[in-house]
């Protein structure tokens, strides 16, 4: 299979080789875990356990609100120690809970093994849902819903196309094994006809590996699908588009395509919730960068700290200055390194401050109409028409011209010679019409609530008139006056009352 072009894009330098020198190595938990009940796409999972409770490692701790919503599993035994919510810079605007838990002891729970070319797609799917298993390559989507419509086609995703990033190349080097049996069991659990396992052809020591898995353990059902190594080839709709040749419409989804995306990460953990039964509670973060003394991918318990990560890689080198949680493109610029690592976080990236400065070297100039950021888009956007919407503050217009499409790549900043930081206008523009929504629909919900309060009350009231109308016309009734007389008498007529037996 020859894998189609998508549109845009960006070649980029490489850097994975900067963590690769050895293979995965353990981070040893830290003495306090701050695990996060917000990890993924959705709701917040709802705490089940109270401060001073003894946890074992997997057992569950925060139970999936609803539907888009996932459940939350200690990644250690211990104590908690407390619930705390507060902001965080890993998911900002939003208030977090996190579940600290001291780590003690060794206790470990496991859900029953169960042989999954036997189980039923729908118990392959409450295994996943039941294992907390969401997308690991960043979106964090709840697996088990995504897997809950049949698909003709599914996607393993190991295109890691962030240039730093490394974490999916050194999982599949060590654990390609794991992922094809992954792939097979969630094809099995989506009804998938074909599965493909994307690679970037860069990739060449992962390459080798899913070669020798695949003969191993495709059983001749999952496709090796070398794509060429271009920025943001690893992005849903691109990776489609050069597998399928086709584009997921503007505001479709690859299901309607009847394709589904998962990463390979994701995929080998599916596979050890049903065949060991592990929960999911750990994950592989590459910690790289020129500002850190010794890169490596590191085997991350979920709820420590960016921080105590960072010491396992050596510590910061002397001129570090910038933290990012992700690559360079589409990273997210941390505040401070007391954050706990979550689901989604492939990658803990330190810069230098000569790096820094470069970025800040050149100033940022007037638009001068180039055009050089509309080819590089891979959504096919006009990026500078965008920025104007945006700057003239025409939320419509620009939501017309494909604010929402907009996957916050970065390439047209890197085109663009007058140094304009489009996607950080275009984020912001798409945060502040997300916050306006928010707000418009609690303003919605309020006034719904309000409206049928005052018509309840209205009913009580019209029940109330009803009541007395229907109370004043018994009482002018022959009858209830003749009752009425009647008691009288009987009261005239009672020993001890005035008037009664003189
Ligand atoms: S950041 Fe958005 S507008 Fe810019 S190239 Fe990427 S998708 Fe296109
Ligand atoms: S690349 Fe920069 S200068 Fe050129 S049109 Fe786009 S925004 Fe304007």
């Amino acid at each position: 299979m020859r894998p189609q072009r998508f549109h845009g894009g960006l070649r980029l330098a490489g850097h994975k080789a900067e963590s690769s020198a050895d293979g995965l190595r353990p981070c040893p938990p830290p003495a306090r875990l701050r695990v996060p009940l917000l990890q993924h796409a959705g709701r917040a999972a709802e705490a089940c356990v109270a401060v001073g409770e003894r946890v074992r490692r997997g057992q569950c701790i925060g139970r999936a609100e609803g539907e888009y919503s996932a459940d939350v599993h200690a990644p250690c035994a211990g104590r908690i120690q407390a619930i705390e919510s507060g902001e965080s810079p890993a998911f900002p605007g939003q208030r977090v809970v996190e579940v600290w838990i001291d780590v003690e002891g060794d206790g470990v729970t496991t859900l029953p093994p169960l042989d999954w070319t036997l189980a039923s797609p729908e118990t392959l799917r409450e295994r996943i849902r039941e294992a907390g298993i969401v997308g690991l390559g960043g979106a964090g989507f709840p697996t088990a819903e995504k897997l809950s419509a049949c698909r003709e086609r599914l996607v393993l995703n190991g295109a890691e196309c962030e240039p730093w990033i490394a974490c999916d190349d050194a999982l599949l080097r060590a654990h390609a094994d794991e992922v094809v049996l992954g792939g097979r069991l969630l094809a099995r659990a989506t009804g998938a006809a074909r599965v493909q396992l994307a690679v970037e052809d860069s990739m060449t020591a992962a390459l080798e590996a899913c070669r020798a898995a695949l003969a191993g353990h495709g059983a001749g059902e999952v496709e090796l699908a070398v794509v060429p190594t271009i920025y943001p080839e690893g992005g849903e709709r691109q990776l489609i588009q050069a597998l399928t040749g086709r584009e997921v419409p503007r505001g479709g989804l690859p299901r309607d395509l009847g394709v589904i995306v998962q990463n390979v990460a994701t995929a080998r953990a599916a596979w050890r919730a049903v065949t060991l039964g592990e929960t999911l509670t750990e994950r592989i973060v590459t910690v790289t960068g020129p500002g850190v003394a010794n890169p490596g991918n590191y085997v991350v318990p979920l709820g420590t700290t960016v921080s105590h990560l960072v010491e396992q890689a050596g510590g910061y080198t002397p001129d570090a200055a910038r933290l990012l949680l992700g690559g360079p493109m589409m990273g997210l610029a941390l505040p401070h390194d007391d954050v706990p690592v979550g689901k989604t976080h492939n990658c803990v990236l330190v810069q230098t401050a000569a790096e820094v400065a470069a970025e800040t070297l050149e100033p940022e100039m007037p638009c001068i109409r180039c055009g050089d950021c509309a080819p590089v888009c891979p959504a096919r956007l006009l990026p500078q028409q965008l920025l104007w919407q945006v700057r003239a503050e025409r939320p419509e217009r620009a939501a017309d011209q494909g604010l929402f499409d907009c996957i916050e790549c970065g390439c047209c900043d890197l085109a663009c010679p007058s140094h304009i930081p489009l996607t950080a206008h275009f984020r912001h523009a798409k945060g502040e019409q997300r916050a306006r929504a928010a707000e418009t629909a609690r303003a919605l919900a309020a006034r719904e609530r309000h409206e049928s309060r005052q018509q309840r009350l209205e009913r009580e009231a019209a029940e109330r008139v009803e009541r007395d109308a229907a109370r004043r016309r018994n009482a002018a009734s022959p009858d209830a006056v003749a009752a009425a007389l009647e008691r009288a008498r009987a009261k005239r007529a009672a020993p001890g009352e005035p008037g009664a037996g003189a």
